[in-house]
């Protein structure tokens, strides 16, 4: 809309936003998912899993997606499957973004303080290699430039039910250590 500022200001607070309606949730398979995956957690280490979310550099929209899988739509602590919020308490670390250079440090102190055995998944495509940051002189590169990555989530970003069964198959790999 063209015009003074005040005229586009009105006209917008008359239109609704442009909101994309929310892909169909597949609530049998999301729950079959979660399911195994709490079952998986109790064989591996006798109980459901803990999740730390760490962000070293990310646009914010993989952490949306982690965060649709705590909320309502997904509620994973039904299963047993929780998010906590300090690393010391985490069995796996999801990392989101590329790893920029001045939280490279601190993503190594939340990685040392997680307890053996702890698991590194690379959430999205610029936890692989950078994604689209990657070159920027701010940004060291995918999460594997700075922690051992034991599994990679591809996507940007990818959806809550790519995480849960890339975190199953983590799970159920013999090369988990
Ligand atoms: S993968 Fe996409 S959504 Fe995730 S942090 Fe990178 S740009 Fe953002």
């Amino acid at each position: 809309m063209s015009g003074p500022p005040w005229r586009r200001l009105v006209g917008n607070l008359r239109t609704r936003p442009a909101v994309l309606p929310a892909p169909p949730l597949e609530a049998e398979a999301v729950r079959d998912l979660a399911a195994r995956l709490a079952a998986a957690g109790i064989r591996r280490l006798g109980r459901g899993l803990s999740l730390h979310a760490l962000d070293p550099g990310s646009c914010g929209g993989c952490e949306l997606e982690l965060r649709a899988l705590a909320g309502v739509a997904y509620d994973l602590s039904r299963f047993g499957l929780r998010f906590v919020d300090s690393p010391r308490q985490a069995d796996v670390l999801l990392v989101t973004g590329p790893v920029t250079r001045n939280l490279q440090p601190a993503l190594v102190q939340a990685w040392e303080a997680a307890p053996d055995p702890r698991f590194v998944v690379a959430i999205g495509d610029c936890g692989i290699d950078g994604g689209v940051f990657k070159g920027s002189y701010a940004v060291a590169g995918g999460v594997d430039t700075t922690l051992p990555v034991d599994l990679v989530v591809r996507g940007c970003p990818p959806a809550p039910e790519e995480v849960l069964e890339g975190l199953l198959l983590l799970l159920e790999a013999n090369a988990v250590r």
